[in-house]
């Protein structure tokens, strides 16, 4: 058993940390919203009233944040984690965020003699709930070894990617996929509705065919097909569009920075601009269906 300190009790922090909790960890957790921090101390948590209350005596610290300025905030601000935290503490940072951002705040701890990884994770809500996320993972052999029983706990596949930064290069990557593929597949129903074919039919054909992917038999953005999609539930996330315009964004600032080509990604980072303008950012990001089909009004 172990202390850890939780900082980000969101969407994804609160069921994350409450796994650690049931794996028999001791975990204090902060977020800056009151009512997530009562609803995890429901569930066994600790609640902490500040980040430093949080970490006092932790030997592991878990951040779950949602970008960049906040995830550097957090490690590097004066009162912050790494002036905080109990020496040789590990850190594993689970957010979202740029690259660099990751190798910045990775350097800084190191500087101060702190084993940190980042490791943000595939698999949504339901992903954190079950501990069945995916965790991409960039970090030091040793730190990563230090972290995997942990990450065992809230997840079920690790993939150590290479050094800081390398688990959020795999993850902008890979939600450069998935924007660009759940706009695909609301393109196609889309289109569908236009020319007379019954979703279901579309989804029963596409599914075993050459269409088949996760935005599609996981997350389909059409009611009815597969019942425990955000679509049967007035698209309430899950993942907002405005996160995923997030990812979008941060793709776009790697690939200009790299010289990579992707033209796919650069529409798909307008189509989610334009859906969050027209109001629809705090909803699931497959809400882009009725948006495309010219019913996003229907539900905000
Ligand atoms: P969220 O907005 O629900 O949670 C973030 C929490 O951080 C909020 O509760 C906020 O109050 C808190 N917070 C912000 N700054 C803080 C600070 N300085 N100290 C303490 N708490 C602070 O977001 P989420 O959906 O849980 O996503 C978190 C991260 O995980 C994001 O980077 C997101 O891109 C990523 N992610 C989300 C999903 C998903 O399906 N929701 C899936 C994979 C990855």
């Amino acid at each position: 058993m172990s202390k850890i300190a939780f900082i980000g009790l969101g969407n994804m922090g609160r069921p994350m940390a409450e796994n650690l909790v049931k794996a028999g960890h001791e975990v204090a957790g902060f977020d800056m919203a009151a009512a997530s921090v009562q609803a995890f101390a429901k569930n066994g948590g600790i609640a902490a009233r500040s980040t430093g209350e949080a970490l006092a005596d932790a030997e592991v610290v878990v951040t779950m944040l949602p970008a960049g300025p906040h995830v550097r905030g957090a490690y590097l601000d004066g009162e912050g984690i790494l002036a905080s935290a109990r020496p040789g503490a590990l850190m594993i940072d689970c957010s979202t965020i740029d690259v660099d951002s990751a190798r910045a705040v990775a350097a800084a701890a190191s500087d101060r003699g702190f084993a940190m990884i980042d490791a943000p994770v595939s698999g949504g809500t339901g992903g954190a709930a079950a501990a069945t996320l995916t965790f991409m993972v960039g970090g030091p052999d040793a730190a990563v070894e230090r972290a995997n029983p942990y990450l065992a706990q809230m997840g079920k596949t690790i993939v150590h990617c290479g050094g800081a930064g390398t688990g959020q290069a795999a993850k902008i990557c890979n939600n450069m996929i998935l924007g660009i593929s759940m706009a695909a597949v609301s393109e196609a129903f889309a289109l569908a509705e236009k020319l007379g074919l019954d979703a279901q039919k579309l989804y029963d054909v596409s599914s075993k065919s050459s269409g088949q992917c996760w935005s599609l038999t996981t997350y389909c953005p059409t009611p009815g097909p597969v019942p425990t999609s955000p679509a049967n539930r007035g698209y309430a996330p899950g993942f907002t569009a405005d996160m995923m315009l997030k990812d979008l964004k941060l793709s776009q600032q790697a690939a200009q920075a790299s010289g990579a080509v992707t033209p796919l990604g650069a529409e798909a980072m307008t189509v989610y601009q334009l859906l969050s303008a027209a109001g629809g950012g705090a909803k699931d990001f497959s809400v882009v269906l009725p948006y495309l089909a010219g019913r996003l009004c229907d539900f905000l």
